[in-house]
């Protein structure tokens, strides 16, 4: 049988690596929950699974299938951290939630392998760490001094030169790394279906096919209604990330979403022994970054700044697959047969946000390209938040729903801005 996602992503890797779904038959009539999610992503589905296991009675709301989002498409890297160094997130957030977000966020990668773990998810886990690597001289000192942050702070980031990136990546294009014993690489499709049937198996219960179309206020609480049915509940969580809809007014035009592209080869075979032997996963300092990975069957998976539309042809992504020829002369003319792309919620700063725009509503998202750990962490914090954990008590200040005016400009000049970073990056200009 052909796997849905198929549709979607007519040259995806995932829909044809993953092991499929489990069973989520769409809303048919009312239902009652305690709390309704809106969105089957790790944001959402991290959410339900921890709800469901502490008993509470939750029904997700996925308007295709589990997974269907960017957790079904991304670059499968398990990263930590945010984008901003440790130092800058404590300065810029205070004494309180400071370093509550930069453990959170350290801590993620270990806190999601515990999951894929304590669930036995197959999802081709593996714990070779991250590079985040440079061959530019202007993010040498950064990268020193990142490595430096986090020792302070007792975690044994490395700072590698570029003898020691070019054993461990195989190609000699990079000027130094930081390796981050914390990161690793899942096949995120298979997570976010791991996770759904993790949290089905705990009691919850997922309606793919169900797109929320309305949320209003009731007496007791909320009222999601689909084109099927309606769930009520006491709270209601909204996971949608780069998808955002206008289920809530505003929330939209609050982020911007961006494409991000991939392209996979075939399995590289002896050719590729010298790329990435420790199956470390690598991504690319500066403002744009390429990022990249070898999978389970020795593919090659790269990704990077692309169209921002969906993008069917290979041609789409030949900026790709032409810095991985520069990158890996060794391996000649590379077979490339996957590609797809999907989007991300970016917001300005690249912090993530939490909002509680109405009583018992929650909403987390903006995870800026690095929601696979991060996701699944703040899925965790919706799920206390819904469990009536005081607001000021989670990891990351709950802000009201910034109001952008010119949303449309805006979205065009952070495109434009990623566009201008890239050239940065580039040409050092
Ligand atoms: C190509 C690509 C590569 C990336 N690479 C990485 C990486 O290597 N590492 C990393 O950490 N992050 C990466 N990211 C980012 C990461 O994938 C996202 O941050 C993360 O998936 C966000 O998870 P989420 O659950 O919040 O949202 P999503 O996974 O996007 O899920 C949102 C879900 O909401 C559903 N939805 C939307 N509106 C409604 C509605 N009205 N009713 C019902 N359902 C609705 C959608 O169908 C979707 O399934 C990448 C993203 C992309 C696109």
């Amino acid at each position: 049988m052909t796997d849905p996602l198929e549709h979607e992503l007519p040259r995806g890797l995932y829909p044809r690596s993953a092991p499929p779904g489990p069973a989520a038959p769409p809303l048919a009539g009312d239902a009652d929950a305690d709390v309704v999610v809106v969105g089957a992503g790790f944001t959402g589905l991290s959410a339900a699974l921890q709800l469901a296991e502490a008993g509470r009675r939750v029904l997700v709301l996925e308007a295709h299938e589990p997974g269907w989002g960017a957790a079904g498409r991304n670059g499968g890297q398990v990263n930590a951290g945010l984008k901003h160094e440790p130092d800058a997130v404590e300065r810029r957030l205070g004494p309180v939630h400071g370093p509550r977000l930069v453990s959170l966020a350290s801590a993620a990668p270990e806190r999601l392998f515990a999951l894929i773990d304590r669930h036995a998810i197959r999802c081709e886990a593996v714990r070779g760490g991250t590079l985040r690597a440079t061959w530019q001289p202007k993010h040498v000192a950064a990268l020193r001094e990142s490595a430096a942050q986090w020792q302070r702070r007792g975690i044994d980031v490395e700072f590698w030169d570029a003898a020691r990136v070019a054993a461990a990546t195989g190609t000699g294009h990079y000027r130094a790394a930081t390796f981050d014993p914390r990161g690793g690489a899942v096949n995120p499709l298979a997570l976010a279906r791991g996770l759904a049937t993790a949290a089905i198996a705990a009691g919850a219960r997922i309606c793919g096919g169900s797109r929320a179309l309305r949320l209003e206020r009731t007496d007791g609480g909320w009222r999601v209604a689909t084109a099927a049915g309606a769930v009520r509940a006491a709270r209601a969580i909204l996971a949608t990330d780069g998808y955002t809809d206008d289920l809530w007014p505003g929330l939209r035009t609050s982020i911007v979403p961006i494409y991000s592209s991939i392209v996979a080869s075939a399995p590289l075979g002896p050719r590729g022994e010298s790329v990435l032997p420790g199956r470390e996963v690598v991504y690319e300092a500066g403002n744009v970054t390429v990022y990249y990975r070898r999978d389970a069957e020795g593919r090659l998976l790269m990704g990077g700044r692309g169209r921002q539309s969906p993008a069917p042809a290979l041609a789409d992504y030949a900026h790709l697959t032409s810095y991985a020829a520069r990158l890996w002369p060794v391996l000649g003319e590379i077979e490339w047969t996957h590609w797809w792309n999907g989007q991300f919620a970016l917001t300005p700063d690249f912090y993530p946000r939490l909002h509680a725009p109405s009583p018992g509503l929650l909403v987390g998202h903006g995870y800026s390209g690095r929601g696979v750990a991060l996701g699944v962490a703040l899925g965790a914090e919706l799920a206390a938040a819904a469990q009536g954990l005081p607001l000021e008590e989670l990891s990351l200040p709950v802000t009201p729903v910034p109001r952008i005016r010119f949303h449309a400009a805006w979205r065009i000049g952070v495109a434009g801005g990623v566009l201008l970073g890239w050239l940065r990056d580039r040409f050092g200009l």
